[in-house]
């Protein structure tokens, strides 16, 4: 199942990509796909009134603008350094354990929307990854058994600005957090859209350049290894985000570095999960409306 949100932000309804391509309005059925929805069972609810309601549901007008496929979540985690070759152009040595981080929620928004240079933003770049959607309260769970805690995955772009990240002080978080910086979807797709998340090929390009061209299967650490270890050190809560890490190719790792100006235009995708595609706006002009529209 494709789950996602349209509407002007903050006031995003929640819908669903039919198997026909077509998206539905799901209102009907629930306010919005919240630490609730997810936490009730709501995904498994929902599927099951699909098959009854699915033919005289509202259907989405394509024109209107995409959200991202969740909202409020309480956290967003990214795992940094996740791909061997990302780690090599950093400079890094391959990681022993996770590399864990925070960004912040309000840097959340639709997968079209304009990314802003945040003011005095300087050096903004791109991470295509792979975004874990979480399905249960998870503590201390097990490897084993942690993609029953799972609800789904979709496209993630963490944008960063590196000179806040890695030359103000202190943690990575300042140069994650700001408006704009964590575009996700198109659309959540759940576990039967997504059989093998370990084998997802992802790519970015700036300006139809190619710029990232990776596969999770090049993860140092695979999805159910990362839900069960960020478990261990907080909570996950249903709708949480968990960023995967990205593979090598961002605008820091070239030799000279280059990022992003305003009116460059970022793409991405993963097999299975769709495209998003953002447009760079400076501060002055800031703007979250659709680069689509
Ligand atoms: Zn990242």
């Amino acid at each position: 199942m494709r789950l996602y949100r349209f509407g002007q932000q903050g006031k995003e309804r929640p819908g669903v990509f039919l198997s026909d391509g077509n998206g539905v309005d799901v209102s009907g059925f629930c306010s919005d796909y919240d630490e609730a929805f997810f936490a009730t069972g709501g995904v498994d609810s929902l599927s099951r009134w699909l098959k009854e309601n699915s033919s005289h549901l509202p259907q989405v007008d394509t024109s209107i603008r995409l959200g991202p496929p969740i909202t409020r979540p309480s956290k967003i985690v990214c795992i940094g350094h996740n791909y061997r070759d990302h780690a090599t152009e950093s400079g890094r040595q391959i990681p022993k354990e996770p590399v864990l981080f925070l960004k912040s929620t309000t840097a959340m928004c639709g997968p079209n929307d304009n990314v802003v240079m945040p003011r005095n933003g300087l050096k903004l770049d791109w991470e295509a990854e792979l975004a874990v959607i979480i399905g249960k309260r998870a503590s201390y769970v097990p490897k084993e058994t942690a993609l029953e805690f799972v609800a789904g995955y979709t496209v993630f772009n963490d944008y960063s600005e590196r000179s806040f990240q890695l030359e103000r002080g202190g943690q990575w978080v300042k140069g994650k957090s700001a408006d704009t910086f964590a575009p996700l979807g198109p659309f959540l797709a759940t576990h039967e859209d997504v059989p093998n998340a370990g084998q997802l090929h992802l790519w970015l390009r700036v300006n139809g350049e190619l710029r990232q061209d990776g596969n999770t299967s090049d993860m140092i650490f695979d999805v159910p290894t990362i839900v069960s270890y960020v478990s261990e050190f907080m909570t996950l809560l249903p709708g949480d985000v968990i960023g995967t890490g990205t593979p090598a190719g961002v605008g820091q790792g070239r030799k000279p570095p280059i990022f992003l100006q305003p009116g460059d235009v970022v793409r991405l995708g993963i097999d299975g999960l769709g495209e998003s595609n953002q447009k760079v706006v400076a501060w002055e002009s800031r703007s979250i409306s659709s680069s689509s529209s």
